[in-house]
């Protein structure tokens, strides 16, 4: 079904750096989905994360931790969560821990493609259209496919098939609001997630429609499926960095990533390096700003501290479980690392451009310089405030 053949010119030019002990993933020890089931990851505070999205934990006291907080994060997750739903009952958890079921037939009759370069100009003009930020396109490539799916009803493996044909994957990117990932660590800043997530789940769904009405198979994709980090590299759409993030140059690190797999015919993008591996060599802001020092401060390495860290693959690992424990006890989630990284930016202005130029070039020094006093926290209760 997968193309499985080595891509070592992709890899190098996305970053991927493979080793022979590689082994595929398998989805169970997502460090999510292990806290369902791995009794060392899931505890009282896990459980009460869980439940503060569903309002069933009181609210804490505090900035951007109040009961305001708390539902705006809760309201922002809902088309998410509507569409994550539709399926639980038949162990389908889709978009995280199954992939989304198609809500169009494919359409008997098929859309000639003569040409893949124009086919895939249209597809992102279409994934624009549908509210996606960004958009790469690659080949599909077994390997950051997990091995196994859950089965939410007992946990257990279940198959984790897509439909004969798949050739490429579409990698869409979603860009998170600038003013709420400024207040991180807060419920507050949770709804740049959510908010995210629902888009996603909204545009992975309507690009894959649109792909079936042409007569070709399209299978819409969030977390569940396949790691998509190593897709959207290799997709071009960005250089993998030191907070386990795809830096882009259009909004640093500020998004998140989503993906369909189709077998329509389409030209692939070529990655290209831009030199955030080379600044993050300089800088270790993530790993400071980390309240539980979970992100490394060394070279890139390979494997991880537990079992949630891919194996064989050279590459900067967090401690996955020293994170979601932070997570745990916020009750909400963090991206204090994305905060403060010197790449957070609106490249959109002028003069952050002119500053990414001076990062990838060997001038990155002053770069780095020019971005000390940048990164604090911005209180929550000022974003309810303003505007
Ligand atoms: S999300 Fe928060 S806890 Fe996790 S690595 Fe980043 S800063 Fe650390
Ligand atoms: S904070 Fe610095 S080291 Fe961390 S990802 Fe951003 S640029 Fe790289």
């Amino acid at each position: 079904m997968h193309n499985t053949a080595p891509q070592n010119d992709t890899d190098a030019r996305a970053g991927i750096d493979v080793t022979d002990d590689f082994e595929r993933f398998a989805q169970r020890n997502d460090i999510f989905t292990r806290a369902f089931w791995d009794p060392t990851v899931r505890t009282k505070q896990t459980d009460a994360f869980f439940a503060s999205y569903r309002m069933e934990a009181a609210p804490r006291r505090g900035d951007g931790f109040g009961q305001r907080d708390f539902a705006l994060r809760n309201a922002s997750w809902l088309i998410s969560d509507v569409m994550t739903d539709r399926f639980a009952q038949d162990g389908r958890r889709e978009g995280f821990q199954a992939p989304i079921s198609a809500d169009t037939p494919v359409a008997p009759i098929r859309f000639d493609v003569n040409d893949l370069t124009e086919m895939s100009r249209e597809i992102k003009k279409v994934s624009r259209f549908f509210k996606a930020d960004l958009c790469g396109i690659t080949s599909v490539d077994a390997r950051w496919h997990y091995t196994a799916r859950i089965d939410v009803r007992d946990m257990s493996d279940a198959p984790n098939d897509l439909p004969e044909g798949i050739t490429s994957v579409i990698v869409l990117g979603h860009e998170m609001d600038a003013d709420l990932v400024d207040t991180y660590p807060a419920a507050t800043a949770g709804a740049a997630t959510g908010r995210a997530y629902s888009q996603e789940a909204a545009t992975v769904m309507q690009v894959a429609a649109y792909i079936r009405n042409l007569g070709y198979e399209a299978v819409p994709s969030m977390n569940d499926t396949a790691l998509v980090i190593p897709y959207a590299l290799k997709a071009g759409l960005g250089e993998y960095a030191r907070n386990q993030m795809v830096i882009t140059p259009e909004f640093g690190p500020r998004l998140r990533f989503s993906k369909i797999f189709t077998s329509l015919p389409l030209a692939h993008d070529v990655p290209e390096p831009l030199g955030v591996r080379a600044f993050c060599d300089i800088c270790t802001k993530c790993a400071e700003a980390c309240p539980v020092k979970a992100l490394p401060f060394g070279a890139p390495e390979v494997g991880g501290a537990n079992v949630s860290a891919l194996k064989g693959v050279r590459k900067w690992t967090s401690d996955a479980e020293k994170c979601f424990g932070f997570w745990a006890k916020l009750a909400s989630d963090c991206a204090i690392c994305m905060r403060v990284c010197p790449f957070n930016r609106d490249f959109r202005k002028w003069y952050h451009r002119l500053w990414l130029r001076l990062a990838l070039s060997p001038l990155r020094r002053a770069a780095l310089w020019l971005d000390a006093k940048r990164g604090a926290r911005k209180k929550p209760s000022l974003w309810w405030e303003n505007g």
